[in-house]
């Protein structure tokens, strides 16, 4: 274990540090991980950002991007930087499974480890934790950590407050989910004060579609939805023609289920999707519904209340029809 005074003296000398975040890195995942880079390269560290996989082009944009590393295409520098690292920082995840074969080489690396997070039952792998599950993002838990924890407020930097709006703008889903407390507006507005651009912010992750992804989006709502009215939920299912149709990337998909979620009375919205090797699920509710809660008991799965996630082995049939016949289980708490 290490106590906080322990973490501030390794943090007074430049340090090798790596910092990882979950595999399929979202807009919360690559902003609180390259924040916290700029923090710690102002301080002399030598950081590094490893991300287990790659992610979507409209995160591409932020500061430090092309400083990260990919650990698919880059398996031994990586493996020789986590073994070498003085201390590894893990974002906005809290199970080792989460980064891939990473996680072995993270578990065996004596550096101490520094978990800062907001996801339901973390394991046991970390000697420091930041972790608060009332979080709306894992960059709102970053920005403590410098702010409060080490009191280092005057460091959040342009490039740093950038990062982090843009982690806290995404898992909040653009300041809209029920964590989105006036704390988390006071945070925003201190980013924007140091230098983050929020209307640009906005333009870059929500308005850089390519024509295919709108046409794409447009194929799901036309084609592609299903309401259960006796259930209050919807269902956005995808083939593996139709991504191949569409040409559709990483991140492609992102945020079609909110759409679902936006008719008044749905309360719980899926997007299934055939992925190459196995079968996705995203699920968005509304309130008190916990979507991670079917998540966790049948898809493999966890997440937080409303935004959650899991795979099946199963078809594309198989799991949409799987997902139907849960339903029933859930309709008290779907119809009130
Ligand atoms: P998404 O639907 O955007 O893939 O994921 C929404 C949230 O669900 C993520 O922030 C993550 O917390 C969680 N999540 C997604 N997939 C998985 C998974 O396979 N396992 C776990 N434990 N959580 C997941
Ligand atoms: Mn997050």
């Amino acid at each position: 274990m290490l106590d906080l005074a322990s973490l501030t003296e390794l943090l007074a000398q430049p340090k090798k540090i790596v910092i990882t975040t979950h595999h399929k890195p979202d807009g919360d995942a690559m902003g609180s991980s390259l924040g916290l880079y700029h923090y710690l390269v102002q301080l002399g560290h030598h950081a590094k950002v490893i991300a287990p996989t790659d992610y979507p082009d409209f995160l591409a944009w932020m500061p430090g991007n092309e400083e990260v590393i990919i650990y698919t295409e880059n398996l031994q520098q990586s493996a020789t930087l986590i073994a070498e690292a003085d201390l590894i920082f893990c974002l906005d995840f809290n199970a080792l499974g989460r980064i891939n074969e990473m996680g072995e080489l993270v578990r065996q690396s004596s550096a101490y480890k520094v978990m800062i997070d907001h996801h339901l039952d973390p394991e046991d792998f970390d000697d420091y934790r930041h972790w608060d599950i009332r979080a709306c993002a894992t960059a709102q838990l970053v920005y403590d950590f410098i702010a409060d924890v080490l009191n280092k407020k005057e460091l959040v930097s342009k490039d740093v407050a950038t990062c982090l709006y843009t982690g806290i703008l995404t898992d909040s889903a653009s300041f809209r989910l029920p964590n989105t407390t006036s704390a988390v507006h006071r945070i925003a507005a201190d980013l924007i004060d140091a230098g983050a651009v929020n209307w640009r912010i906005h333009e870059l992750i929500y308005n850089s579609s390519s024509e295919n992804r709108l046409r794409f989006l447009g194929h799901c709502l036309a084609n592609r939805l299903e309401i259960l009215p006796e259930f209050n939920t919807a269902i956005i299912w995808v083939t593996k023609a139709d991504l191949d149709q569409y040409d559709s990337n990483t991140g492609d998909t992102e945020g079609i289920v909110n759409y679902a979620l936006s008719i008044g009375s749905i309360k719980l919205a899926a997007f299934i999707v055939d992925r190459k090797d196995k079968v996705k699920l995203s699920l968005r509710s509304k309130g008190e519904f916990p979507a991670n809660d079917i998540c966790k008991r049948y898809f493999e799965g966890g997440g937080h209340r409303n935004a959650a996630g899991g795979q099946s082995a199963d078809t594309l049939e198989g799991t949409i029809n799987k997902f139907k016949s849960i339903l029933p289980e859930y309709k008290k708490l779907l119809i009130q």
